[in-house]
């Protein structure tokens, strides 16, 4: 596991990862918390926090805070706190901000290490829930839910100056594929067009036959071209069916990130230029015209 340790003191951090190395695990030393916490929140495959309560500028109780806070619904991190005083009141400070455990200073390598065993039960069991809260069970790519917190945070990255794209895709008369072939081989469809979608960003199924794919740093023209290559590489697409492959096509809508936007409006100009393209004849991509959409807002 990747494991951070924060403490003052350069001989326990010394003597903390001359315990865990041996047992395979990757460890990151610091003595300034502000430091840890940065390297935490850009690191995702850090599994475990091990912080003195007295550390600074930010002190262990505070540090543990922002760690739980980071690791809230989206990402497994197992946060144990460290003193050579071990008091009740300590114990219950550091369980009341967010740790899950809490050892002695400098600790026994036993101990340590059948409790980052524990660690490694919950923050593995964590992971799995999260995958399952946040897939489509049929498609295996993002559900909505985990495709519009994923759009948030990369706009949150785009910020008001930065590139983010999305391109919305819905297969056409998807209702005739499941009317005259069956709802599996409709299942098949989804499930096809879905892996389709992974090919150019992070895609998720918003529901029903409909996707979307976000693509960060991207513009318009960049996007257009996305969804260009989608729709062709769609119309290519062969599904098993029961009397021989089955071919299909998707219309798409693509807008473009602008100054003050939101993930919300940004998902609303595609959506209307997907329904552009549904009513232009479906089998197309319409990019979002920003003023109209701006004029639809207002
Ligand atoms: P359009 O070209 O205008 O998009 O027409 P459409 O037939 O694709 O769209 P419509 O919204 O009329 O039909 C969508 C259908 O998708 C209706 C619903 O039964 C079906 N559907 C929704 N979820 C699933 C699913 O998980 N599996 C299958 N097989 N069908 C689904
Ligand atoms: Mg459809
Ligand atoms: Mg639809």
């Amino acid at each position: 596991m990747h494991i951070v340790i924060v403490d003052p003191s350069r001989v326990v951090l010394r003597i903390v990862t001359g315990l865990l190395e041996p047992r395979g695990h990757t460890v990151h030393t610091f003595t300034d918390s502000g430091e840890a916490l940065t390297f935490i929140t850009d690191r995702p495959e850090v599994r475990v926090l091990i912080t003195s309560l007295q550390v600074r500028p930010l002190t262990g109780l505070e540090l543990c805070w922002s760690a739980r806070l980071l690791a809230e619904d989206r990402r497994p991190l197992y946060v144990i706190t460290m003193s050579s005083a071990r008091s009740s009141r300590n114990l219950a400070e550091a369980l009341d901000s967010g740790a899950d455990d809490f050892i002695d200073k400098p600790p026994g390598a036993e101990e340590l290490n059948a409790r980052l065993r524990a660690a490694e039960r919950l923050t593995t069991l964590q992971e799995n829930l999260i995958r399952l809260a946040e897939t489509d069970p049929l498609s295996g790519i993002l559900n909505r839910r985990a495709f519009f917190a994923q759009a948030a945070t990369d706009a949150d990255r785009a910020g008001n100056h930065g590139r983010l794209s999305m391109v919305l895709a819905d297969i056409d008369h998807f209702k005739r594929i499941n009317d005259e072939h069956g709802h599996d081989v409709g299942d098949l469809a989804i499930q096809a067009v879905a892996k389709l979608m992974t090919t150019e960003g992070r895609a998720g199924r918003l529901g029903g036959e409909e996707f979307a794919v976000l693509l960060p740093d991207a513009g318009l023209e960049d996007a257009e071209a996305v969804g260009r290559r989608l729709c062709l590489r769609a119309r290519d697409l062969r599904i098993r069916g029961s009397r021989g492959p089955i071919s299909l096509t998707c219309s798409f809508g693509v807008s473009t990130w602008t100054e003050g936007d939101s993930v919300d409006a940004l998902m609303k100009r595609a959506d209307i230029a997907l329904y552009e393209a549904k009513t232009g004849g479906r089998n197309r991509v319409v990019s979002a015209a920003t003023d109209l959409i701006l004029a639809r807002t207002a």
